[in-house]
């Protein structure tokens, strides 16, 4: 019999329930051929990053959700949240109920900037703190010394600018965004002045964009304070921007300079933006780190024709207590699945999952979407094509009769198993009354929801009806 038949449809389990776990979703649920697909997640609450990464003064990108509401809603599909891969559900497991199985996982950890000092007291990965201010379960019971009057953020990219913004808005930006309530008052009390943002290249070479690095500077009572040294350009980026090519790079250097030429205005925040240096070592002890050592760099051209950072002779010591490095996340291995190293992610050609990143072999039955397979990089977009190209690969494999042979291909025999467990998994339906608790919440208080921060209350909250 056929697969993809009513009587024999594809089943394929999705790990993982963020964006590229959605659009993969959306995009097998589209064919013209019977499809039944659950998606699991650790969480009892889904949506990956846009809960958890998107920042939340960004509410408006948060309504993407909406598209992969629409998704939740096909009668084909089911979550099932609160179910760790690799304990409560292994691969073995999964074999005997799906066809497929496509790992949408993220980058579940950081990178480092591998300098003495990196770990004291005061040191952490952003993506810490944005998992804490986000109200990540795993993370709720983190604590930040925001009494520190001096703070370092290092990097340039996007998740930097989140960061920022979030030490540097007042309470009342704070209180209109769903940031997690212990996280508020944290930051109610914070004593930050200075934050220095430290990028190891020049101006033209950020990894922010356009609006990123504006709406830094239209804060109610921070501003974006720019050394005249820091924004002279060296020749080989002057270079770059003449030809034309990168109109991001071009935007971002003249909205710094507007910067540069503004100058102080007397608000309370400064953000001090320093270009072409490197962080060296973290001084301090096992009370905190007191100070972060830089270096200058100046760039140099590659054989490959981009701009890299080499270090100089001279150095710089800024007094901090407190530093966030943003130098970008990275992939975690899964129980049972290949990984490779050295870029973080799980090898595989256009999606197919393959036992190594070079001169590897198919592993029937596998596929991979998102970060986990392409590297912490993008918008939330840039997950659609990537998704819709995982799974034709998919959908080649369901043509070609190579997929998996499971023995129990019912949603039946999934939730029996999970039931003999003993794990409370988490339905669609139950998420949205969760959603609608944590929206109603906010609503007494002014903002867009509150967010719930413990497993255990969410499933309090559910079973109490
Ligand atoms: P990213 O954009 O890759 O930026 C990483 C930054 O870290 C770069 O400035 C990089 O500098 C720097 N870096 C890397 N290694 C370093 C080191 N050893 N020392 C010093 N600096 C180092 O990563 P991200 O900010 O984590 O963001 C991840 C993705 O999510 C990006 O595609 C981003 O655009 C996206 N995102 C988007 C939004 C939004 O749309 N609002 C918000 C958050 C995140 P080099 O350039 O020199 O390597």
């Amino acid at each position: 019999m056929p697969l993809g038949t009513q009587d024999q449809p594809l089943r394929v389990a999705i790990i993982g329930s963020g964006p590229s776990g959605f659009y993969a979703a959306e995009h097998l649920l589209k064919q013209d051929m019977a499809v039944e697909i659950d998606m699991y997640d650790r969480l009892p609450t889904p949506y990956g990053l846009v809960r958890g990464g998107v920042a939340p003064d960004h509410q408006k990108i948060k309504s993407v959700t909406k598209v992969y509401d629409k998704t939740a809603s096909n009668p084909n599909f089911h979550f099932y949240g609160n179910v760790e891969f690799g304990s409560d559900i292994t691969h073995d497991d999964l074999a005997k109920y799906y066809h497929a199985i496509v790992y949408a996982v993220g980058a579940q950890t950081d990178r480092k900037m591998d300098i003495p000092g990196e770990d004291l007291p005061g040191s952490y990965p952003a993506t810490e703190f944005v998992a804490w201010y986000n109200a990540h379960p795993d993370y709720r019971d983190f604590q930040f010394d925001l009494t520190q009057e001096s703070v370092a953020v290092v990097g340039l990219g996007n998740v930097a600018m989140d960061v920022i913004r979030i030490l540097a808005r007042t309470p009342a930006e704070l209180g209109k965004t769903d940031i997690a309530d212990y996280a508020l008052d944290a930051l109610k009390e914070s004593k930050v002045k200075t934050i220095y943002v430290l990028g190891r290249r020049g101006p033209a070479q950020s990894a922010f964009t356009n609006p990123e690095i504006k709406e830094l500077g239209e804060m109610e009572d921070a501003e974006v304070i720019v050394p005249p040294d820091d924004i002279a350009l060296d020749p080989l980026s002057q270079a770059y921007l003449e030809s034309g090519i990168d109109k991001v790079a071009v935007k971002n250097v003249q909205i710094l300079q507007e910067y540069a030429e503004r100058g102080d205005t007397g608000k309370k925040i400064k953000i001090v933006m320093r270009f072409l240096v490197s962080p060296v070592e973290l001084l301090g002890d096992e009370n905190g780190i007191t100070a972060v050592k830089i270096v200058k760099n100046e760039l140099y051209k590659t054989d490959d024709g981009s701009l890299r950072p080499r270090a100089t002779d001279q150095y710089e010591t800024l007094p901090i207590g407190l530093i966030f490095r943003s130098v970008g996340y990275r992939g975690k291995p899964l129980p049972g699945v290949p990984f490779y190293d050295r870029w973080g992610t799980i090898p595989n050609d256009k999606g197919r999952v393959m036992t190594e990143q070079k001169d590897g072999e198919q592993v029937v039955g596998d596929y991979v979407v998102g970060w986990i397979k392409r590297g912490p990089s993008g918008i939330i977009g840039t997950n659609k094509p990537d998704s819709v190209e995982s799974m034709n690969m998919l959908l080649e494999d369901v043509r070609a009769g190579k997929l998996l042979n499971p023995s129990a291909p019912t949603r039946a025999a999934v939730e029996s198993l999970l039931k003999s467990r003993k794990v409370r998994y988490v339905t669609f339906d139950e998420w949205k009354r969760l959603d609608e608790m944590e929206v109603q919440r906010g609503e007494a208080l002014g903002r867009p929801r509150l967010k719930f921060s413990r497993i255990a209350d969410m499933l309090r909250a559910l079973d109490k009806g």
